[in-house]
């Protein structure tokens, strides 16, 4: 039976041979070396608090302007890398065109970044973590995309990094237009009042890691973090694939990397 089965996948390749999602180059690795040598990381200095990418001339260790004026609901962020080049497509991918099968290298992007601030002595507290929480979609959303792509990653990162996936927490109870083509201002009043907690029992005292996949303002984070808090969570974390480019940065320059993500969103009509 093993046999055959080997024999039907040798012949399926034979066919249709693997490729990278990404670059569509043969290969037996969903995204393949050359796109993920090609991922941008966030480097140092970044905003302690936010994540947020900083000018080199800021000192290590620094908390952002706008952390100061008005400090995020949850207590850090972290992002796997800039949502620019080959990180950027494979999200869209994920999300936009429902390529599932990247939820799994790009969950392993995110085990890698919880377990790379639990080595570090002077990283987030992430040794202290009870359970992953995936910010979800609206079931309307979600059904009509067919899957929830927080909820993949978070199923597959908590098991990588031996959490439970606490899927049944968050609510969203306000089908919220897209957060794409949003100033700030706009987007924070959006997400206000979006989420709801429909387990309480399970959040209280603990230390919980949001997932999602883009960080843009941090509003829909930052929502979601706001009534985990209230409903007694004793601290919440932010992880997402990526992370909006800053408009100072030298190479990538655009802005929020927003307009482009729009015209892929109406292209698929989002
Ligand atoms: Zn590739
Ligand atoms: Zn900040």
């Amino acid at each position: 039976m093993e046999r055959i089965r080997k024999i039907g996948e040798e012949l399926l390749e034979l066919i249709f041979p693997p490729v990278c999602l990404l670059c569509e180059r043969p290969g037996r690795e969903v995204i393949c070396a050359g796109c993920r040598e090609q991922f941008v990381p966030v480097e140092s200095p970044y905003c302690v608090r936010c994540g947020r990418p900083l000018p080199e001339s800021a000192a290590v260790g620094t908390i952002c302007g706008e952390c100061r004026q008005s400090p995020p609901q949850f207590d850090g962020a972290r992002a796997v890398g800039l949502h620019a080049a080959t990180l950027r497509d494979a999200v869209l991918k994920f999300k936009f065109y429902g390529r599932r099968r990247l939820a799994e290298p790009l969950a392993e992007l995110l085990a890698e970044r919880v377990a790379m601030e639990q080595a570090d002595p002077h990283g987030l507290p992430w040794k202290d973590l009870t359970a992953v929480v995936p910010v979800v979609l609206h079931t309307r959303r979600r059904n009509w995309r067919g899957f929830d792509q927080a909820v993949l990653l978070s199923r597959r990162l908590a098991s990588l990094v031996d959490l439970s996936c606490q899927e049944q927490v968050l609510m969203r109870r306000k089908d919220t237009a897209p957060q794409i083509g949003l100033t700030p201002t706009q987007r924070r009043a959006n997400m206000k009042d979006a989420f709801v907690v429909a387990q309480p029992e399970k959040v209280v005292g603990e230390s919980l890691l949001l997932i999602d996949d883009v960080y843009t303002t941090g509003s829909t984070l930052n929502e979601a973090a706001n009534v985990l808090r209230r409903a007694g969570a004793e601290s919440v974390w932010a992880l997402t694939i990526s992370r909006a480019v800053p408009s100072w940065h030298p190479q990538l320059g655009q802005r929020l990397g927003d307009e482009e993500d729009l015209q892929v969103a109406a292209r698929v009509g989002i």
